[in-house]
């Protein structure tokens, strides 16, 4: 039951609305519901606070931000299962206890980052220095695949940098977000960070922070299309945007690769989150020579995960996170089988569940192929060529991630040098690191989060000349 935070203090609103337990359908808690004079008093409060927040010394900030990843830590567990709770991912394995120690050690590098000034010139001429300041007041829109993970990407570059914080979830999972806000808001000054969450009905607190005159930025994750809403809503403020949208990843898998040893990796490369990972794999295409093997594997392995409600300890594998992304799965796994070869799973289970599902015979063209599923559905394309196989990745309007699979590294390289995409990772799909930049080519997003790169992002630059 916790409330809005605003300028450091709770704030009740006159109407809540239901979070559901997807791998249940019960009511997993409910969240505020607010209006546009919320947000607003939320933007007052963040404006209030930054310039004091700004004026503090680097290190000072560096230490906040210290000490706003060891509250995580110390609150891992009891974040982790409000994410299984309302986001259905699994408690273990590559699920939300992962995801905390994820969000943890994404915080404590982005702590110790930083933008140092730069001399650019200095001789007799005169002096240059290129500093890097704070933008004002930053408005997050975070979606529902991975709650705290991506709140903290957002968040910690933001406050490292001096800046201050309006948060806004997304209505599915706004539990563990609020929560984590009110934790963190125990060691920062009132005002530095707050949120405010809606259930998206009625008011469009997203599209009124995108256009709010006293937001300096806005970094948003989630759908290519409201991206571009987003885009359209910043312009008139003429607003940074850091926007990191969907994608259609595409694995290739080269002749010599070894189909027993690559097939774990396959698997949670596409079925991470169910598939519901902007960088999971979408697509794979397999060579002509050992696509039967690759199947083969692929689907002995899917039938080792266990699928089931996340609180189960033993569970791999959640339901599906909502009902309108269960409908696209299911449009398009069923339009997916009258034109290729289930594999395994292609059924629904009870309520949210669906199993991880293999298609095979697929080619680009089909639904299941070229859009954008967010499921745990993978299709399968053979091809003989593989500059055919760069030919077809390429072929999307995205450009997020790609992997190439191979037991040659110089080759499989080669092959990565050639595809559109902001990450390739060789024998692998998906692998992020704080230190390295993260951002889509083409519609899969404009700037990086990560690194120095991303921090950057935060920032304007500011050139000194004496
Ligand atoms: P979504 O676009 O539906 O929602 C994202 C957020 O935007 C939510 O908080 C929502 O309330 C808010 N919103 C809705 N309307 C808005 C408007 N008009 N203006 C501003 N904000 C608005 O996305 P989703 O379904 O929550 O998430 C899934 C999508 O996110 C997928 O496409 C996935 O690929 C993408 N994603 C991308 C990355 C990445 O780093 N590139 C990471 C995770 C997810």
């Amino acid at each position: 039951m916790t409330d809005l935070i605003i300028g450091g203090t709770s704030r009740a609103t006159a109407r809540r609305f239901d979070v559901i337990n997807p791998a249940t359908g019960a009511i997993a808690g409910t969240a505020p519901n607010a209006t546009r004079a919320d947000l607003d008093a939320a933007v007052a409060a963040a404006k209030a606070a930054f310039p004091a927040w700004s004026q503090q010394p680097d290190d000072a900030l560096q230490a906040a931000c210290t000490a706003a990843a060891d509250r995580l830590a110390a609150h891992a567990e009891e974040l982790a299962r409000l994410v299984t709770l309302e986001q259905g991912k699994p408690l273990n394995g590559l699920g939300s206890r992962w995801e905390l120690g994820g969000a943890e050690a994404w915080a404590r590098y982005t702590s110790g980052l930083s933008l140092p000034v730069r001399v650019l010139q200095d001789d007799t001429s005169g002096r240059v220095e290129l500093h890097r300041r704070p933008l004002g007041v930053v408005g997050s829109i975070t979606p529902w695949n991975f709650p705290v993970m991506i709140a903290v990407w957002h968040l910690l570059p933001a406050l490292r940098t001096g800046n201050t914080v309006v948060i806004k979830p997304s209505p599915y999972t706004p539990l563990a977000t609020l929560r984590m806000v009110e934790i963190l808001n125990e060691g920062l000054p009132p005002g530095v960070l707050n949120i405010v969450t809606g259930d998206d009905r009625g008011e469009n607190l997203g599209g009124a922070m995108a256009a709010h005159p006293d937001i300096r930025k806005i970094v948003f994750t989630g759908s290519c299309r409201t991206g571009q809403k987003v885009m359209q809503s910043a312009a008139a403020t003429l607003k940074r945007l850091t926007l990191e949208l969907g994608g259609n990843d595409a694995g290739i898998v080269l002749p010599d690769a070894d189909p027993q040893q690559i097939a774990a990796g396959l698997f949670w490369g596409a079925f991470l989150n169910n598939g519901q990972t902007c960088a999971a794999m979408k697509r794979l295409y397999v060579h002509d020579s050992l696509h039967d093997a690759v199947c083969d594997a692929l689907t002995a392995y899917a039938r080792t995960v266990t699928v089931g409600d996340g609180l189960n300890e033993d569970s791999a594998l959640g339901p599906v996170q909502n009902a309108m992304q269960f409908a696209t799965v299911r449009r398009l796994v069923d339009d997916a089988k009258t034109r290729g070869t289930v594999l395994c799973g292609g059924e629904p289970g009870d309520g949210l569940f669906f199993p991880p599902t293999l298609i095979a015979g697929l080619k680009n063209g089909d639904p299941l192929v070229d859009e954008e599923q967010f499921g745990p559905a993978l299709p399968i394309i053979r091809y003989s060529d593989v500059n055919d196989a760069i030919s077809a990745a390429n072929d999307s309007v995205n450009g997020l991630g790609g992997s190439v699979w191979s037991a040659d590294i110089d080759a499989a390289r080669a092959v990565a040098q050639r595809l559109e995409c902001g990450s390739v990772w060789i024998n692998r799909h998906g692998a992020i690191q704080p230190n390295v930049p993260f951002g889509g080519r083409k519609a899969s997003g404009i700037g990086v989060e990560f690194g120095e790169d991303g921090l950057a992002e935060y920032t304007d630059a500011q050139a000194i000349f004496s």
